[in-house]
This record gives C-alpha cells, structure tokens and sequence, in this order.
C-alpha cells in the first residue's frame, strides 16, 4: 500500500461504511467499491446531477465513473427520469411479455448489424454466462476460451484468470469455484494471436467459443490491435468455434453499434449492458438468429429470468438508446479526448511517467511509459503513483474509479465547468503522484 496520506474525512460516508461493514460484507455490494486498492473511507453517494455526484457528507464531485459506464447521458437526465416515470406510474413487473422489450430489441437489432435476435437479461454475467452456454449448447462442445485481464462478470467458468503460456488449463481464481467448473476454460495472453492458433491446434474440434472483451476496458484500456479480432473470428470460423464478442462496457458507448461500429468485425455472438439499461439492471446477448434459434422456449438450450425485459429497466434503456444520435457521440468523444489531453499533460509537466491508452471515449492511465497491451504489461505500471493521484483528485472533488486496472467514464453533460474542474485538480494530483513512493 502507497504512503498516501488522507488530508480530508468524510464522516457520514465513514458512518455509513461501519453501519454497511456489519451488515454486508466488505460494507458494499460490489467489491471494488470499498476502495481497497487506494485505501480510505468509500464515498457514500446520495445524488447525481449531470456530470456530478453528491455525498452523504454534501460534497460535490465530477464524476468520471458513471455508474462504471451506464450514465453516458449524465446522471438524471430528464427524458431518462421521465420515461421511468412514465412507466413505473404503469406498474414495476409483470411477468409477461410487453411492448417495451420488443422495442429495445428492436433498438439493438437495428443498431448493431450482427445481432440479427436478441434475449434480454439483467446483468451482464447473466449475458456473459448465458452466451456461453448457448456457444456450448449449439456446438456440442466444452471448452472456452478467454484472455487474461479480461472480465465477463463473475461467471463460475470465466472467473478464471489464471496461469500463463499457452492453452494453460486454468485454475480457479476464486474459492467456491471448482476445477470442474473452470477445467475447461483456457487462458490466454490478450492480443496475442499466436497463442489463440496454438489453442485450437491443441484442442481441435473442442474449442465452443472464444470469447473477448470487444476492446477490453477491465484491466485499465487496452485496445486489440489491429487485427487482432479480425484474427480471433477467423480461427474461430476455421475450426467451428464461436466467436463471442463481449460489448457489455463498449456497447452503445464506444459508438452507435458499440466497438462493432469501430472495427466492423462480425461475431457471431455479442453481449451487452451497462449503457442500454439507462442505469437499470437490464442487459442483453444476441447474434445468429440460426445460433439464436437454439435457445428456449424455441430451443433446447434453457435459459430465464423473472424480470428479465423488466418494464422500467426497457423504458429507462430505450430512451437513453433514442438519445444516442451521432452528435451525442461525437459530444462524449471529445470531452474524453478534451480530458485525456489534460491529464497526459499535468503528468507530463510533473515528471511523472505515464500512457494514456483510449478505445473511443473509454480511456484510462496507466503510471508507465511503456505502451500496455496485455494484463502482464498492466501489472508493471506504478500502481501506487494512481492511488495517491486518485485521494487528490477526490479530495478536490473529482471522482476516478478507485484502481488503476478500471477505464474512465464521461457522458454528454460533461460540460466546460466540469472539465474546468478536472484542469483545476490535476496540477496537485499530478505532483501527488509524482512524490508518491511505494
Ligand atoms: N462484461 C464486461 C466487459 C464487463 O465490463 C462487465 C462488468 O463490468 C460484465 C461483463 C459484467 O456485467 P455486470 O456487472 O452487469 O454483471
């Protein structure tokens, strides 16, 4: 742990974390909000306005987070909140079937070319751990494939990250999953196609679906390079394999179509989320309508959900999605860009090395000069210059997702104030990192 120092507290939220510790465990519902990899008391948030968030202790934030992604619009915009309104004054579940999902399927078919069905879910793990067992189902085999720095949610057989070189048979990264469930997940290197040829040699006819992050965002930003998911879709297709390209954090944020917009590569599965909720649990996998064809109640494959096409998560989803238009894009693209900009710079002025790596609007820093273009390149940077980077950032009241292994968020409501705010901040932050010491 860095020697940063917290020259603030926030009581209320430090209130709230002790009530939380003794009811929850860890005192959050998703572990990387207890702030265990930069230390101190995680922010309880009360409101979010725009490109702000506010605190059980009053303190105001720009947010780079967003929800992890969802709120490209900002938080509360009012076309948002009202179409939730409108459609939880109809009631909350039902059920049965309703128009609201058609139309969200009918949004992401029209958007995203490949996906020619769609079955909507919750989550994102649901999407992820659904997707793959229809990849299993429809091809008859066991194995996956998967990269190394690479998160899919926290399925059992994808929660292993684990051993290096090539078709390792990975271990389990956590308890409670077992060598049964992850023995048929391989591990590779991200962005190397090399290892991927060396799979399939080993495991002809084996391999169900090598699944990818479309451009990964969960160990920091790490963009394939070109023709790495080109390659990765032609292996598969050579050797009956399914490519799965795993959009829950790139789509319908990198672009209209989400990384498909960028790269035109056409997996034969895609999954999705974050974005195409609107800040609800809502979530999706799609593709192949013959792929697709094999899912019930149309198919073998059984898969479901209570709330699955949940009335408000559709409403909330469809209309941040009709919100998406190209100039929408074109606002949150430049804001990053404005942004990235700004931090390479105070960085640089301080000495400090970094790389600013960026997939569309998603960005990230990585505290090395070096260019990362895996998760073993991730784990050299400095990671101890981001955590006290980070506590001056929040102490001048900006929020940076709490790890250096997480990308940058910004939506359309971050305006000239909220980037001035940024500008305002770095300065310190960037001489914070500068004398950080491990
Ligand atoms: N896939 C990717 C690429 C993700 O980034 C995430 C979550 O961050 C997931 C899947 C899991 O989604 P959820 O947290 O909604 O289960």
């Amino acid at each position: 742990m860095a020697c940063v120092s917290f020259p603030y507290d926030a009581p209320v939220s430090q209130t709230l974390f002790d009530r939380a510790s003794l009811v929850t465990p860890g005192g959050v519902n998703s572990p990387v909000r207890a702030f265990r990899a930069v230390g101190g008391t995680p922010r309880f948030m009360v409101s979010g306005s725009g490109p702000y968030l506010t605190d059980a202790d009053g303190r105001e934030y720009v947010d780079l987070v967003c929800s992890w992604g969802p709120m490209i619009l900002g938080h509360s915009h009012p076309e948002v909140i009202a179409a939730v309104q409108e459609a939880v004054a109809r009631g909350t579940s039902f059920g049965t079937p309703g128009e609201g999902e058609v139309a969200l399927a009918e949004e992401i078919v029209a958007r995203v070319e490949p996906v020619e069905q769609v079955r909507l879910v919750s989550s994102g793990t649901e999407a992820t751990m659904s997707a793959i067992r229809l990849a299993r189902g429809f091809t008859g085999r066991a194995k996956v494939v998967k990269f190394a720095g690479c998160y899919h949610g926290h399925v059992d057989a994808l929660l292993a990250a684990a051993g290096s070189g090539v078709a390792t048979f990975a271990l389990p990264d956590t308890p409670g999953v077992t060598g049964a469930q992850a023995g048929d997940t391989i591990v590779l290197p991200y962005n190397d196609l090399d290892a991927v040829r060396e799979a399939f040699a080993a495991h002809p006819g084996e391999i169900a679906c090598v699944i990818t992050e479309a451009s990964p965002g969960n160990m920091g930003v790490v963009p394939p390079l070109d023709g790495f998911n080109a390659g990765l879709k032609e292996l598969c297709a050579a050797d009956g394999a399914l490519y799965i390209s795993d959009e829950v954090m790139t789509g319908f944020r990198t672009s209209k179509a989400g990384w498909f917009g960028v790269d035109g590569v056409r997996p034969d599965l895609m999954t999705f989320g974050k974005v195409m909720g609107g800040g609800f649990p809502a979530a999706a996998f799609g593709g192949r309508a013959d792929v697709m064809a094999h899912l019930a109640p149309a198919g073998p494959v059984y898969q479901a959900g209570t709330l699955s096409g949940n009335p408000i998560a559709t409403a909330a989803g469809l209309a941040q999605l009709r919100l998406l238009d190209d100039a929408a894009y074109a606002k949150v693209d430049a804001v990053s860009a404005e942004i990235r900009g700004l931090v390479g710079e105070a960085l640089a002025k301080e000495g400090v090395a970094h790389t600013v790596q960026a997939a569309s609007n998603m960005f990230s820093v990585f505290f090395t000069d070096r260019p990362v273009r895996n998760y073993e390149d991730a784990k050299q940077q400095e990671a101890f210059r981001f955590n006290a980077f980070f506590h001056s950032l929040l102490s001048q009241g900006v929020y940076l997702p709490p790890s250096a292994f997480e990308s940058w968020f910004v939506s359309t409501a971050h305006d000239t104030q909220a980037v001035e705010r940024i500008a305002a901040a770095l300065p310190a932050a960037a001489r914070a990192a500068s004398e950080a010491t491990a």
